[in-house]
């Protein structure tokens, strides 16, 4: 069966792929992971007061939408990654793709603070659709991809799982 494609599985395809077939088979680690409780923490105490959280269709997990069509995107990291801007691209896609166009969207970074716009191009568009193609091949193989040791592994939930 065809298995509906996340927001965090856009992010974790750019992260690492191996992650990605784990989490698509659902091997959760993720709550025993320090970085990870720091991601849920920052999400509950930060931006309290205009919060609104949203999921739809169980795909998609906005954060909160602060004003008007803003598509609002909280993210824990020290740095600006490639991984969660393509996320966010993914939520207007997948919105848009329903018909909810003319939306803004915006990543916070709190431990930065720093905000960035996201924008949708034709050619995002066409890379998303490659990405989503790939992430169903990579959900369908047997095996996870091949180990391949990367500067997040140390603070990555299956580290055990992969460092045996
Ligand atoms: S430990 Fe490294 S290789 Fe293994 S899933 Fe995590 S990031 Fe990927």
């Amino acid at each position: 069966m065809e298995k509906r494609i996340t927001g965090v599985m856009i992010y974790y395809y750019f992260i690492c792929k191996r992650k990605l077939w784990y989490f698509c088979h659902e091997i959760n680690m993720e709550n025993d992971n320090e970085n990870v409780m720091l991601g849920k923490l920052l999400d509950e105490t930060t931006y309290r007061r205009d919060e609104k959280h949203f999921n739809i269709d169980n795909v998609i997990n906005i954060d909160f939408i602060k004003e008007h069509k803003e598509l609002h995107e909280v993210k824990k990291s020290r740095a600006i990654e490639e991984a969660g801007i393509w996320q966010v691209k993914y939520y207007l896609y997948y919105l848009r793709q329903r018909g909810v166009t003319n939306l803004k969207a915006q990543i916070d970074y709190p431990l930065l603070k720093k905000n960035l716009i996201i924008e949708l191009s034709d050619e995002d568009i066409c890379e998303l659709e490659n990405v989503i193609s790939n992430i169903s091949e990579i959900n369908n193989q047997d095996m996870p991809p091949n180990f391949c040791q990367k500067r997040i592994c140390g603070k990555c939930a299956y580290h055990d799982l992969c460092f045996i």
